[in-house]
């Protein structure tokens, strides 16, 4: 009796899983209403409120304790990964890609595409609240920087050559973001 309950219980999960799965793939909103009460770990940490973001603020040193020296170098000091370096540049499956210092939510599977740049790119963000945007003179050109806008990660940069519904290509840093996928995300058919 034990064991079928066991089987029901696994069985259930397992069909909640697979209908989140489809609704990632179709709509972004839909992703942001079901994956709240979802907490892997703290890979995926979304806002109290949606759309509500309180910022984080921490000493450089806490930043270099918690990430790898890639990951500080790329978020708390601007940096840029070689390209073509990030496995995240091949991923495929549904989920959503959080920042890799505080598990912000900032992109979905849904709006990532291939651009050939090397760096993984989405048309939009999850949210706009969710990513602050400043313009970066340096290096002598002018580009609208992106950066996290709860702990204030460099997470790359905006350009307006993107694919439609935007015409925007988010061209993220790999090492920056974390990516959870739906299936760890057992809860997320629930409403
Ligand atoms: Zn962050």
């Amino acid at each position: 009796m034990r064991l079928l309950s066991l089987f029901l219980i696994c069985f259930l999960i397992g069909a909640s899983a697979c209908n989140s799965q489809s609704k990632i793939q179709t709509s972004t909103s839909e992703v942001k209403a079901t994956v709240n009460d979802a907490t892997p770990d703290y890979k995926y940490n979304p806002p109290a409120e949606e759309g509500v973001i309180e910022k984080i603020e921490q000493p450089e040193s806490y930043w270099k304790e918690v990430l790898s020296p890639q990951a500080y170098n790329v978020l708390r000091e601007d940096g840029t990964e070689r390209s073509f370096t990030s496995p995240l540049n091949d991923e495929k499956r549904a989920g959503i890609f959080t920042c890799a210092a505080c598990g912000l939510p900032l992109f979905a599977s849904g709006t990532k595409f291939k651009s050939g740049t090397g760096w993984p790119s989405f048309y939009e963000p999850i949210n706009n609240a969710y990513v602050q945007q400043d313009v970066d003179n340096r290096y002598g050109m002018r580009r609208v920087e992106v950066s996290c806008a709860r702990c204030g990660g460099h997470q790359g940069h905006v350009f307006p050559d993107g694919p439609k519904p935007t015409g925007l290509r988010y061209c993220i840093n790999g090492v920056a973001l974390n990516f959870v996928p739906m299936e760890d995300f057992p809860q997320a058919g629930k409403q």
